[in-house]
């Protein structure tokens, strides 16, 4: 039997491919609320100007598919999803 496989402290794979890294650009969001409505575990609005707040940088890999939808989505192409 093998050992599990080391993580960081988010769970994500340490070292290992398949990771996505999840970057936001308030300079560029509108505010528009999308991602919200897309990924609610990834993303969140300030409360004070409706800004984009990023939630998880690594978020688990069930949550990609709504994270690359809502960098799609996004209005003001603020939202990068990079996977490695
Ligand atoms: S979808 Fe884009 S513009 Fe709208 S709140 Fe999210 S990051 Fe900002």
């Amino acid at each position: 039997m093998t050992p599990p496989a080391a993580t960081d402290r988010d769970g994500a794979p340490e070292g290992e491919e398949g990771a996505m890294r999840v970057r936001v650009d308030t300079d560029k969001c509108c505010g528009s609320g999308m991602c919200v409505l897309t990924a609610p575990d990834v993303f969140d609005q300030r409360d004070e100007d409706g800004i984009v707040r990023l939630l998880d940088e690594r978020p688990p890999e069930h949550a990609w598919p709504d994270v690359r939808e809502a960098a799609v989505g996004c209005p003001a192409q603020a939202i990068e999803a990079d996977e490695d």
